[in-house]
């Protein structure tokens, strides 16, 4: 029988049975990781072709449905678009995990859900006996794909202790606070990230015009006060060299201002900056698609 975490042990990859929900970008390094690390998972996602890849390349199963895969789990990773596609297939959809899942088990969301909501579908699932904790994280495709995420951790601190193991081969973990606790860091953190990238971009354009050299501007502002994440890892990498391919979407970045905006309305923060921020982002999702790069936000606050 599968090993539960009601009594809050720490899950052991002997008899964990995990599911593993949204293999994209993201999750597809990080369920191979948990497989590498001799974890027992199956894998879903609505891209069936994704499906296919991912067992053939990495090992696991496929689950035939979320019915099926909360009744053989007992631990579930999902790393999905949003936090609405995450309650549907926790709770809402016809085929949801919720109608399979016993209790004592618990759901780990590690996609960037809006904290709010994450703090009611808690709520909700603990009526039923089954546990969640808000994991988002941070550093990308090649974070993932070298297993050095930042995962910031929310939740019970129990359950917190017990889902450790099966977060570890994933990345580093930080405990960020009570339930939606991390989902508010990393929408934050993602809010001070864009509005980095967007200064940067705008500050290239400035100089440019003005007679500088764009990869110059950057290897100053890099060794200056100015430098931030997007200077050193995203205008030489992805930017100056038209391959915009951080892996990270434009309308995942978008999503993430305004869930960020959100968090400061429900605290009766006015955030000038950030508000401007997500318009500038919105204009350029509109402009642009959300399909692309984020990185090709720089075609919409403009080049020469
Ligand atoms: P992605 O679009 O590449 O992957 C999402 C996956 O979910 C896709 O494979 C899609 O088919 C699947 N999916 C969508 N709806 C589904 C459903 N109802 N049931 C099952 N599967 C479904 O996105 P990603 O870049 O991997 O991002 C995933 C999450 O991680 C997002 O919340 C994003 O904001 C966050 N994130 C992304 C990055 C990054 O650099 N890409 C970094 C940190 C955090």
């Amino acid at each position: 029988m599968a090993q539960t975490t009601n009594t809050h042990r720490p899950l052991d990859p002997k008899t964990a049975k995990v599911g593993f929900i949204g293999i994209g970008n993201m999750g597809e390094p990080m369920a191979a990781h948990l497989i590498k690390a001799g974890w027992d998972v199956q894998v879903y996602d609505t891209d069936a072709d994704k499906v296919r890849r991912f067992t053939a390349a990495h090992g696991g199963s496929a689950a035939a449905g979320l019915e099926a895969m909360g009744q053989r789990s007992n631990a579930i990773v999902t790393m999905l678009p949003d936090g609405h596609i995450v309650r549907k297939v926790v709770l809402e959809g016809a085929d949801c995990l919720a109608k399979g899942l016993a209790r004592g088990s618990v759901i780990i969301d590690m996609s960037s859900s809006a904290p709010v909501g994450t703090r009611e579908l808690g709520a909700e699932l603990a009526e039923r006996g089954i546990g969640l904790v808000d994991a988002p994280v941070s550093g990308g495709v090649k974070g993932a794909v070298n297993a050095a995420l930042t995962i910031m951790v929310g939740g019970d601190g129990a359950l917190v202790q017990a889902v450790d193991p099966l977060l570890a081969p994933m990345g580093k973990r930080f405990q960020a606070g009570s339930l939606g606790s991390a989902h508010a860091v990393k929408v934050l953190n993602n809010y001070v990230s864009a509005a980095g990238l967007a200064a940067a971009a705008e500050a290239v354009l400035i100089a440019r015009r003005f007679g500088v050299d764009p990869q110059t501007v950057i290897n100053i502002i890099n060794a200056s006060s100015g430098r931030n994440n997007s200077t050193e890892n995203k205008f030489a990498q992805f930017i100056l060299n038209r391959k915009f391919s951080s892996g990270f979407s434009l309308g995942l970045m978008a999503k993430d201002i305004g869930l960020a905006m959100e968090v400061a309305k429900a605290c009766k923060v006015e955030a000038e900056l950030g508000h401007a921020c997500l318009a500038l982002w919105k204009e350029a999702e509109t402009e642009l698609g959300g399909k692309v790069d984020h990185t090709e936000v720089v075609r919409h606050i403009g080049e020469d």
